[in-house]
């Protein structure tokens, strides 16, 4: 007989994609708790806005007026480190922008916001909300629905064996879970513990980011700079500079960056003697591109920057890591509460794997495009022309804000595998249970899975999946040609 265990799912981990997991196990009633090892923020800038399916996942649960809360704060803060009025015209404005590719800028005037693939989202562009917020907003929610989040406590040990797993924390508590999730970041201790392949590309670069003072900013160039040592952002909101130097991989990745090291690379790379005067946050990055070849063995599962790591380029680990969350959360609820068809949290590696293969492309091109030589100027020169015109502006900002996202989903209709159409929000509303939906006529189809299925009267008719994407739609009201199949695909037996 199987051991009784503590908890269903152990996440380890609790940045932003431990957290969704987390709330999305508990609000399908699954017993989950959380261990992280820090006890505070962390508060190195890392994401600072949230891509159109973020933003769709983050309503389609109720969440969006504490994200425009959020994102409202994050405004005031911005606002109050305004620099010297004098620096206000040196102030890049980036609201002519609609992201970037390598530095390559694309012109919002020239994307074609008509085209029918921004039509479904709920917004077409990114909302800016620091990746701190974002944990906050999520650790309530996951406390709220029942999730235990033991901060301050690190895993140092865990046995798989095959009917549940032990989980060993640095206190010398042990908890029997039947699953183990890691989202402990790129480093992570439960992919090696756990023996994921991670096969990838070496990193190249060294990189930092930091939010500091200077004595004489006047002497950088606010936006993106490229010089004969390196690249440098410097965005005088709020004092934020990002430098790359592609000579190599950093030396050590452990220690903490100091105020000297900070200092001597924006002086290389900016070729300025500007002084540093005190730093508010700092951080290291490569670009290491790695993906774990599955993203489940066992009763080990990955998601986020466990699972896949690459540079920040493209602002895309954040959203990934949450989409991670979301294709996973109600798969390894099913399967936890016993109602889950055959094969259904195999299709988590199998949806996820791409969109993660996709990013590293995205982030490794952007570091083949930004090296320093000769050869890469002329492509860039290139490459800037091609996102100049409508047809590459459009293009690149499908790409940046996600909304190209489609999952391969057996089924024939243009929207299957897509993110749901929901012009009224009636669709969000009905998710905000993290139930499936079934959109259309009334009609008996559903009624047998009430309890994984909601209703909601429509003349289109859609199974929606709990993520929130396309499952089957029928072609008229009251098509009901091949709903009852997938039904049966993703929501099981009645
Ligand atoms: C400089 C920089 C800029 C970035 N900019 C962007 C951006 O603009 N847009 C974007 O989308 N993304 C960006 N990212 C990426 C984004 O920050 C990450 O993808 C995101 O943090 C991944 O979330 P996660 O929850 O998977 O991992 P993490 O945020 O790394 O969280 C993992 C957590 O696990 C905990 N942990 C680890 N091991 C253990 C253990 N054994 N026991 C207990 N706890 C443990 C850690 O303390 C940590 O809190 C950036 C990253 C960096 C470094």
């Amino acid at each position: 007989m199987a051991e009784p265990v503590d908890h269903d799912v152990v996440v380890v981990g609790g940045g932003p994609v431990g957290l969704m997991t987390a709330c999305e196990l508990a609000l399908a009633g699954v017993r989950v708790a959380v261990v992280e090892r820090r006890t505070d923020v962390d508060p190195t800038i890392k994401a600072i806005g949230l891509h159109i399916p973020s933003v769709e996942a983050f309503q389609r649960r109720g969440l969006l007026p504490a994200l425009l809360d959020a994102q409202r704060r994050h405004a005031r803060e911005l606002l109050a480190t305004l620099p010297r009025r004098a620096d206000l015209g040196r102030v890049p404005m980036a609201s002519g922008i609609a992201g970037h590719f390598a530095g390559i800028t694309v012109p919002r005037a020239l994307v074609d916001y008509a085209d029918p693939d921004f039509g479904a989202a709920w917004s077409r562009d990114m909302m800016p909300v620091s990746q701190q917020a974002l944990e906050a907003i999520l650790a309530d929610r996951a406390v709220a629905l029942g999730a235990q989040l033991r901060q301050g406590a690190e895993m140092v040990k865990f046995t798989d064996d095959g009917d549940g797993v032990d989980v060993e924390l640095d206190s010398g508590e042990r908890w029997r879970c039947g699953w183990l999730v890691g989202a402990d970041g790129g480093r992570s201790a439960v992919r090696r513990g756990a023996g994921f392949a991670f096969p990838g590309t070496d990193p190249e670069i060294t990189g930092h980011q930091a939010v500091v003072e200077f004595a004489d900013p006047e002497v950088l160039t606010p936006g993106w700079n490229r010089t004969e040592n390196g690249i440098y952002v410097y965005t005088p909101l709020p004092g934020r500079i990002l430098t790359v130097e592609m000579d190599g991989p950093p030396a050590d990745r452990n220690t903490p960056v100091t105020h000297a090291e900070l200092q001597d690379s924006v002086r290389r790379v900016s070729k300025t003697g500007v002084t540093i005067t005190s730093v508010r946050s700092a951080t290291r990055f490569t670009d290491h591109a790695r993906q774990a070849s599955t993203y489940v063995r066992g009763r080990v599962v990955l998601a986020g920057d466990a699972a896949h790591v690459h540079s920040p380029f493209g602002g895309q680990g954040l959203n990934l890591g949450l989409g991670d969350a979301l294709n996973l959360g109600w798969k390894l609820a099913a399967t936890v509460r016993g109602w889950a068809p055959d094969g259904l949290l195999d299709t988590y590696t199998r949806e996820r794997h791409p969109v993660g293969a996709w990013v590293l492309d995205w982030t490794r091109a952007q570091i083949a495009l930004m090296r320093l030589d000769p050869l890469t100027e002329s492509l860039r020169r290139i490459v800037g022309d091609l996102v100049a015109t409508p047809d590459g502006a459009t293009h690149m900002a499908k790409k940046l804000s996600g909304v190209l996202q489609k999952y391969d989903l057996p089924g024939d209709h243009p929207l299957v595998g897509r993110s749901a159409p929901d012009p009224g929000g009636r669709l969000a509303e009905a998710l905000r249970t993290g139930r499936a939906v079934l959109t259309g006529p009334r009609a008996d189809a559903g009624a047998a899975r009430a309890d994984r299925l909601v209703h909601v009267e429509s003349d289109a008719p859609m199974l929606v999946r709990p993520d929130g994407y396309v499952a089957w739609a029928g072609t008229a009201p009251g098509d009901t040609a091949g709903l009852e199949e997938a039904l049966r695909r993703w929501l099981g037996d009645s």
